[in-house]
């Protein structure tokens, strides 16, 4: 197989973040992910002062690294290119190869990550088809694999949260904590893909640390509702990020003068509290998609939100085109189903904007 041909397939198949060519008057809902970087940001990329990062001296990326390590309560953080980079260095740092990781049959690691886990680590998945993205005591226990001369044994537990695939779905500390128990009994570490752990903090009204003290690690993303261009943050215990640093050298991701966009990142953390807009943003967008007929909506708990149009009788890519048609962009998220997601580029006008394109789209 050409590498060239490994690369167009998952584009052709997956219909999700193929390139687009955008309209000045499209409303992209594609994903949190297409933010652009506000004036404070870009003073904040052309005002850090920075150094070389893999030698550990830009002081902006230290700050950050600091500053992510406490806003989630943890030791240390590492700053990542991206949040696959992330998962991807935290399984490989918790795990030895030919090791199971127990993990939801719908998250990112399992569906949206290119068996990274296998083509990285050595790793095997053992999915769980669990209620809300997060497995139960139950399920992670007739999971757990108990290494002996035949059984590679279960290496890691990955959670997720918000749920991306589920719908953005914040779960509480309680059902984090129920799930990371049983899997710490048998000397499993968690690790938790929080891409959107802010998102979840917010619609939960608790704290970020609260969400992730009962896990061994964490990753969360800078470059999604919080609006950064680039960057991701990994953290845990010191010696967990001591190695996660080797790690992310052997994956490519050791940075030279990263301050420049480890700045925008350190402006990014400052808003968390914003991301309630983006909720209350895609509850207006659910609410007004819902009016359509032969549309199903999944009442959003976070900025995404699962729209099923099996009822209009077309399918997912054909309501995706339509909406495209009709000035929205929209996500293809399975046969019938299309992703909404909100975030700070888009307004309340824009929403009713989308809704009443939608209308006219999708009716
Ligand atoms: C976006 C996302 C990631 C990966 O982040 P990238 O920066 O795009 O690599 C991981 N997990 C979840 C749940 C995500 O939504």
């Amino acid at each position: 197989m050409s590498g060239i041909g490994w690369v167009d397939r998952p584009r052709a198949v997956v219909g999700y973040m193929t390139v687009e060519r955008v309209r000045g008057d499209m409303i992209d809902l594609r994903s949190d992910t297409v933010t652009t970087p506000d004036e404070a940001m870009r003073e904040a990329a052309a005002e850090a002062p920075v150094g070389d990062d893999v030698y550990g001296e830009d002081p902006t990326v230290n700050e950050l690294e600091k500053r992510a390590a406490e806003r989630v309560g943890m030791e240390a953080a590492l700053y990542v290119p991206t949040g696959t980079m992330g998962n991807q260095i935290a399984a490989q740092v918790h795990t030895e190869p030919g090791e199971e990781v127990l993990a939801d049959v719908e998250s990112h690691v399992v569906k949206w990550e290119l068996g990274g886990f296998a083509v990285h680590s050595g790793l095997q998945l053992r999915t769980v088809d669990a209620d809300r993205g997060i497995p139960t005591p139950g399920e992670v226990a007739d999971a757990h694999v108990e290494a002996d001369l035949h059984r590679p044994g279960t290496g890691l537990c990955c959670l997720e949260n918000t749920h991306n695939a589920r719908g953005g779905l914040a779960n509480g500390p309680d059902r984090i904590a129920a799930a990371a128990e049983v899997a710490h009994d048998r000397d499993v570490p968690v690790h938790l893909d929080g891409a959107r752990l802010f998102n979840a903090a917010v619609a939960l009204n608790r704290s970020a640390a609260e969400l992730v003290a009962p896990v061994d690690s964490v990753m969360f993303c800078l470059s999604k509702g919080l609006g950064a261009p680039v960057g991701s943050m990994l953290a845990g215990s010191e010696e967990f990020i001591e190695r996660a640093r080797r790690s992310r050298k052997l994956f490519g991701g050791g940075m030279r003068q990263a301050g420049v966009i480890a700045g925008p990142g350190l402006r990014a953390l400052e808003n968390v509290a914003e991301l309630s807009a983006d909720h209350e943003n895609a509850a207006a967008l659910a609410e007004g998609l819902e009016g359509i007929e032969g549309v199903a909506v999944r009442p959003p708990e976070t900025n995404i939100v699962l729209v099923d149009v099996e009822g209009t009788g077309s399918s997912a890519e054909d309501a995706v085109g339509a909406l495209r048609e009709a000035g929205v962009l929209a996500s293809r998220f399975g046969e019938t189903t299309i992703r909404l997601c909100t975030h700070r580029d888009v307004d309340r006008t824009d929403v009713e904007t989308a809704v009443d394109r939608a209308v006219g789209a999708l009716a």
